[in-house]
Formats: C-alpha cells, sequence, structure tokens
C-alpha cells in the first residue's frame, strides 16, 4: 500500500473536502508510487487562507528575534534529518543524492541566515527637515504569502521563500509541485517540530490550475512568490493584478557558458559537464548553451562529447550514478521534441539524442545526455528553454560576438564566462545580461546568502535570497514622530 498524504490546514492533518487524491511515482521506476496526496480544490484553499488569515495576528506580534529562534530549530532538524531527506527527494524528482543533500543543504543554510535576520532587520532612521521631530522607516509583516514552488528544488527553493515569510511576520499557504509533495511535506513537518505556530503554515496539495489559481486570485492572500515557467509565470500575473497582490516571479532561463580562448579548458569542461547534466539538466540556471571561440572549438568539442558520452545514467539512489531521470513522461517527450526540432533546423547531434536502450533504465524516465554542435543562434534550440539534458553548441570569433549571442534570448537568469583575461572578464560582468554572472565557474552555484533572480521574461525585478528577499517579504512603514508640541508643517514652516 502507498503511503498516503494529507494537507496541513489550522494545525490538522486533513484529507481533500472533495476526497479526490493523486499518485506520485518515482522518475526512475514509475511501478513504484511515492505517495497518494489530495487532489485539492478552491474549497481547501479558502480553508487554509482563513486559518493562515486568524494566525497572522498573533504571528505578526511574536519578535523577529523569537520568530528566528523557531527557524534555527527548524536548521538544525534539517542538519539531523538531511540523509533521509536527500533520499525521499531523489525517490520523488530523480536527481543523483549529491545533488539532493545539496538543495537540503541549501535550506539549512538559508534557516540559519533567516534566524540570524531575526536580529536585524534593519530600518532606517533618518534625520527630519524640521526641529524636534524623529523620523524612521521600520519594517512590518504583510499578512497571507501564498507560496507556489517547482519540483526540481524540492526542499531549497520552497524554504527561500518560507523561511524569509514567517521571519518577517507573515503566515504562509503553500502549494508545492505535483511531482514533489513528499519532500513539501516533510519540510511542513519540521517546521510544526520546531514549534510553528498552528495556522502559521499550511500545505495544500493538488494541481497548479486549481489550487494554484485559488491561492493566486483569493483576495485575502496579499503576496504570491511564485517560481516555475514562464508561461505560468505570465498567468500569475494577470491573476494577481486583479486584487493588487505583491508578486515576486522566478521564472525560466536559457544559460550560457562563454569559453575564451584564453580560458582555462579542463576547468570549462567541468564546468559545463556540471552545469548541463546537473540534476539533469532541469536547474532554471542548468548552461543550455555552451558558447565557444572558434580557436578552442574543435578541441573543447572532443574533450567535451568523450566526457559525455561516460556520463552514467541510472536511478539517483545509486552509487555511481552521475545523471537521473527527466522528472516525468511530458518533461522527457519535451526533451524528445526538441531534439526532433533541433535536426530539422539543421543542427547535428555530436552525442545522444536518444532514448537509452539498457533495459535496467526501461521504467524510467531517462534520456542520454545530448550535444548539438552547429547550432546558430536563431536556432529554437538555442532560444527556447528545454529543461532537459540538452547542450547547444554555437561558435563565435570574439567576445564581443559570444555576449551578443549570449544576450540574445528572452531571458537572463545565469551566464558563465571563463577567461584568463581580467580585462574581458569585467567587459562580460559589465555587458551582460543576466541577474547572475560567474567568471571561471559554471552557470549553477548559488549561494543562500546572495540576491537570486534573473533579468527580462526570467522574473519582474525581485531577487530572492540573501538581504535582498527581506524586501519582498516585508513592508516599508514610515514613521514620523513630533516631539515639538507645535503644529510643524513640512516644505512650508522651514522655508
Ligand atoms: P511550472 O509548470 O510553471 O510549475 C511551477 C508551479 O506552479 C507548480 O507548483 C505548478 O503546479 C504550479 N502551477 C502550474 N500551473 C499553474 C497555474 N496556472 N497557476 C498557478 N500555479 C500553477 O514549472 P515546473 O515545470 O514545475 O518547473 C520548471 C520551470 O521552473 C522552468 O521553467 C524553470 O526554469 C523554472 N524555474 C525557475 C527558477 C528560478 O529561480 N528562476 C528556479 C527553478 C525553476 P503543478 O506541479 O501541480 O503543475
Ligand atoms: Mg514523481
Amino acid at each position: 500500500m502507498a503511503k498516503k498524504f494529507q494537507n496541513f490546514i489550522n494545525g490538522k492533518w486533513v484529507d481533500a473536502q472533495s476526497g479526490r487524491t493523486f499518485e506520485n511515482r518515482n522518475p526512475a521506476n514509475w511501478d513504484e508510487i511515492v505517495g497518494v496526496f489530495p487532489r485539492s480544490d478552491k474549497q481547501d484553499v479558502d480553508n487554509a487562507v482563513k486559518a493562515a488569515r486568524e494566525a497572522f495576528e498573533k504571528w505578526r506580534l511574536v519578535p523577529a528575534p523569537k520568530r528566528g529562534d523557531i527557524l534555527r530549530r527548524v536548521g538544525d532538524i534539517m542538519v539531523a534529518r538531511k540523509e533521509e531527506l536527500a533520499r525521499q527527494m531523489t525517490q520523488e524528482m530523480g536527481k543523483v543524492l549529491a545533488e539532493t543533500r545539496g538543495d537540503v543543504q541549501e535550506g539549512i543554510d538559508t534557516a540559519y541566515y533567516a534566524a540570524s535576520e531575526g536580529r536585524r532587520l534593519f530600518g532606517h532612521t533618518v534625520p527630519s527637515e524640521l526641529p524636534n521631530k524623529f523620523n524612521m522607516a521600520i519594517r512590518v509583516p504583510i499578512g497571507v504569502a501564498g507560496v507556489v514552488t517547482p519540483w526540481n528544488f524540492p526542499m531549497a527553493i520552497p524554504t527561500w521563500k518560507i523561511f524569509p515569510a514567517l521571519l518577517c511576520g507573515n503566515t504562509v499557504v503553500f502549494k508545492p509541485a505535483s511531482d514533489t509533495p513528499a519532500s513539501a511535506t516533510s519540510l511542513v513537518e519540521i517546521l510544526m517540530e520546531s514549534g510553528v505556530p498552528e495556522g502559521v503554515v499550511n500545505i495544500v496539495h493538488g494541481g497548479g490550475g486549481e489550487v494554484g489559481m485559488a491561492i493566486v486570485g483569493h483576495p485575502d492572500v496579499d503576496l504570491i512568490s511564485f517560481t516555475g515557467s514562464t508561461t505560468v509565470g505570465k498567468k500569475i500575473s494577470e491573476l494577481a493584478s486583479q486584487t493588487l497582490k505583491r508578486v515576486s516571479l522566478e521564472l525560466g532561463g536559457k544559460n550560457a557558458q562563454l569559453v575564451m580562448d584564453d580560458g582555462d579548458l579542463k576547468l570549462a569542461l567541468d564546468g559545463v559537464l556540471w552545469g548541463a547534466f546537473g540534476t539533469t539538466g532541469q536547474r532554471c540556471t542548468a548552461t543550455s548553451r555552451l558558447i565557444l571561440h572558434e580557436k578552442i572549438h574543435d578541441e573543447f568539442l572532443s574533450m567535451l562529447t568523450d566526457r559525455v558520452a561516460k556520463l552514467k545514467l541510472g536511478d539517483g539512489l545509486k552509487n555511481g550514478v552521475d545523471v537521473g531521470p527527466c522528472v516525468n513522461e511530458g518533461q522527457r517527450k519535451t526533451v524528445q521534441s526538441y531534439v526532433e526540432i533541433g535536426l530539422q533546423q539543421g543542427a547535428r547531434i555530436a552525442v545522444g539524442g536518444e532514448i537509452p536502450k539498457d533495459p535496467e533504465l526501461a521504467k524510467g524516465w531517462f534520456y542520454k545526455p545530448t550535444i548539438f554542435t552547429d547550432v546558430k543562434p536563431d536556432h529554437r534550440i538555442a532560444k527556447e528553454e528545454i529543461f532537459g539534458p540538452v547542450l547547444s553548441v554555437i561558435k563565435v570569433k570574439s567576445l564581443e560576438e559570444g555576449i551578443r549571442i549570449l544576450n540574445d534570448t528572452i531571458y537572463g537568469l545565469s551566464s558563465s564566462v571563463y577567461t584568463r583575461n581580467v580585462n574581458g572578464a569585467f567587459q562580460a560582468i559589465r555587458d551582460i545580461k543576466a541577474g547572475i554572472t560567474y567568471i571561471n565557474a559554471p552557470t549553477i552555484g548559488a549561494e543562500a546568502h546572495m540576491p537570486f533572480g534573473g533579468v527580462k521574461q526570467t522574473g519582474n525585478g525581485h531577487r530572492e535570497g540573501g538581504w535582498t528577499v527581506y524586501d519582498f517579504f516585508s513592508e516599508w512603514k514610515t514613521v514620523y514622530i513630533d516631539y515639538s508640541g507645535g503644529l510643524q508643517r513640512a516644505q512650508i514652516d522651514n522655508y
């Protein structure tokens, strides 16, 4: 019997009001059911929002350092349960254990950062233009935060959102991706065990169209923090505008690694392997284009295809496996269809380009790590997010051309340049249009205490991570205290 999971609303584990359910399966072995989850709808969302609204009135009054203490305990429990959480995540979404361990660690880092932020949450004091008057701007909680997350970082992304939301004094209604509901449930259990009061965090499982949209459209939800595709992000932005909610969108990417002729090729090789095929290419920051200077193009490509052909596909729980499966059938079909599009448009497959025939992999959504060469900047595989183990290689003649092609997409999340030329590196930092630029490091590798997010259609200008996320989850209140004992009119009495 598959394990049965529930929603968590107002401190109680409950089924969907409708009684409906859905299954989640292991992408490395689709015979294995991870669990059965409530297929919730608007009624369940209404209950969760009501609970969160009521809980907000108490939670907002808990001193921020005390809220931080709870989050420190969350971090401690995550440390103790790291291995178990990582295994559950791998079973649920397929990436290899080393990576799911890293995903949990990012959550731990985020918890400890939030804990310490409880003793900061700095505001500003500013001199008044009038005598005997005191001005300050302080941070206040906003209310109910709707949190909608993808499956590719089942722990890190929910923690990036939920921990700062809570630390700032908001309450949360959380809808995780349908592909990773068990990992999300573990996170909620840990929050409860750490002392988060009833109603402060609620989880509602179910589909994006039903549960996600119900949260986004709910008049009593004050803000939405969403990570996912650009297509869904646009729908959310539209619906949320009807109630003028605050919305943070972290969306798609088409990230590139540029390798110059003066770069360290061995280093760049390790970088692109990790950037393109880590998490089976299913990261928002995955390297999906490799832009090579013509002088090193052939040499680098032959080094790369050699290594890619040796990557071991398999169940991410097994030792020695480099690349896990795609997360589900739909994702693998998308990959397949882009491989066909690439061929039709004239690119050539250097390695991969097919579903593996190995009988051991027959029951998983595996796809061979794939490299396309002879890719032109206007090919669809050079422009559109594929979200799978497919790398498009483009040849350029100069740094300027490389940067121009790197920028030639609707997205702007991450970017990477390998060069030993300090002038070229700084030129790239100046001219690349992306939220994140790495020099001599791959496109993936965000640290929890740094701002994270992208430009153009990757987002709407907010940043998660670091100190910047606290701006999203708190409201500025401006306060004037006049202790002159008389009416003082700004701009009038003093001029
Ligand atoms: P997705 O299909 O957009 O789904 C993301 C979340 O939104 C899931 O919880 C999904 O629920 C929900 N959802 C789907 N349709 C919805 C709707 N109409 N209204 C409200 N919520 C809805 O994305 P994904 O396939 O899970 O993740 C891959 C995408 O996320 C890629 O584009 C990737 O680049 C992006 N991503 C971005 C970042 C970043 O920080 N910029 C990080 C990671 C991933 P269901 O699971 O139930 O469908
Ligand atoms: Mg699954």
